[in-house]
């Protein structure tokens, strides 16, 4: 007998209709003689609507409360299925996360798991319960309940086929797989058969939105098997995330954009030792993530430091500059929010040479300036004008033909 963990993303579960599909899909593996652990998130926009009515009463809620209020989503989702469940005749039970096993860091609101206590969810697939667990939460060491993080039911899902060393962990999403790149950008991206964990890391982070992206990291650690599929299309294979692929022709798999960054830049900084060290880590010491850095060549004494940070983190990160500035005798900090990032992903194209060259050809051809370039073994990223950017990755997927 296989053990199945199926997660069903807000969508897939947002209204009657919905749930009883999702039901089905679930009765039917179940059918096959596979035991299942069905993962949910909450209704639709439940999260954003919970979230829009704390803000009616504070401005400035707790952490504390607003889990214990966002945590009421996943709930209504997953006693729904269960209702949906029971009326086709099947035995089941539905969990929330600290019933599950779920424990996590203290931290709330983007809490990480740090334990799986798995006894319950074992005794209930040992009474051959379907079993339902409410994702994107936990308890923590004092019992508080906390999230996971925007879109954490994915990390939920992986957490538990990782703890229970489940034979597959399938995502089902709204839509059909991973694709080259957002078909809402390129109309003829298509759907990708497989992806390696690390491929789907790198987009994941840069932007393509369709898995959490510790749910990745936390498969590839564990091994765990994952696809991406679509909810709606149940019959319609999707996308395996594994460790390696059958090496395709292309090396490039995907496109991704991402426009929630903002350029800084610290002009004119004394060129000696030790003064990057100085920068980048009163930014970490501040939780500030930094991405992509540039420092130009050094030019009668000083040079320029330009770093990406998210845009929510702008305001920290311009007020920790300001303040770096005079205690190292720059000139003055500047910034630019109107930007994005657009990468291109695929494992092995560090040993391929003309790839970031094409890259660049697609984006000049197009007259699209490029500020800032990284690159790393398996992703090359540039920052251009945020205005250019979906114009910039169709004539990146054009150029690469994928
Ligand atoms: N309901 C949560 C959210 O909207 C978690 C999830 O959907 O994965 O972020
Ligand atoms: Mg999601």
């Amino acid at each position: 007998m296989n053990l199945i963990v199926q997660k069903f993303g807000g969508t897939s579960v947002a209204n009657a209709e919905r749930v009883r599909h999702v039901a089905q899909i679930i009765t039917d593996t179940y059918e096959k003689g596979n035991a299942v652990i069905a993962v949910v998130s909450a209704q639709g926009d439940t999260t954003d609507d919970l979230i829009a009515k704390a803000a009616e009463i504070s401005d400035k809620p707790s952490s504390r409360e607003m889990d214990v209020l966002l945590s009421t989503g996943e709930q209504i989702s997953m006693s729904l299925l269960a209702m949906a469940i029971e009326k086709l005749g099947y035995p089941v039970i539905s969990l929330t996360g600290w019933q599950a096993g779920f424990l996590t860091e203290s931290t709330h609101k983007n809490a990480r798991i740090k334990k799986i206590n798995t006894e319950r969810l074992q005794n209930e697939l040992d009474k051959k319960n379907i079993v339902i667990v409410a994702g994107f939460q936990g308890i923590n060491r004092y019992d508080d309940i906390t999230t996971l993080g925007r879109g954490g039911s994915d990390t939920s899902a992986v957490a538990i086929a990782a703890a229970m060393k489940a034979d597959k962990c399938e995502i089902y999403t709204d839509v059909d797989g991973v694709y080259t790149t957002d078909p809402r950008i390129v109309p003829h991206a298509h759907k990708l058969d497989e992806i390696t964990y690390d491929e789907m890391l790198e987009l994941a982070t840069c932007g393509a939105t369709v898995l959490h992206n510790r749910s990745v990291e936390m498969a590839k650690k564990y091994s765990v098997k994952l696809e991406v599929r679509s909810s709606i299309h149940s019959d319609v294979p999707g996308t395996e995330v594994k460790e390696v692929c059958k090496v395709e022709k292309m090396l490039i798999k995907g496109v991704a954009m991402d426009n929630d960054v903002t350029r800084i830049s610290i002009i004119e900084v004394p060129d000696h030792p030790g003064i990057a060290f100085k920068i980048f880590s009163a930014l970490a010491a501040n939780k500030i993530n930094v991405d992509i850095i540039l420092q130009s060549v050094g030019r009668a004494g000083t040079k320029d430091i330009s770093f990406t940070v998210s845009t929510s983190q702008k305001e920290d990160a311009l007020r920790i500059s300001e303040e770096l500035k005079s205690v190292i005798g720059a000139k003055e900090v500047t910034f630019n929010d109107n930007v994005s990032k657009v990468s291109i992903v695929g494992a092995g194209m560090l040993s391929n040479p003309g790839v970031a060259a094409m890259m660049f050809e697609a984006l000049g051809e197009n007259n699209i300036n490029i500020s800032m370039i990284s690159t790393s073994e398996i992703k090359i990223s540039v920052l251009i004008e945020q205005d250019l950017a979906k114009k910039a990755v169709n004539a990146i997927h054009d150029k690469f033909d994928l």
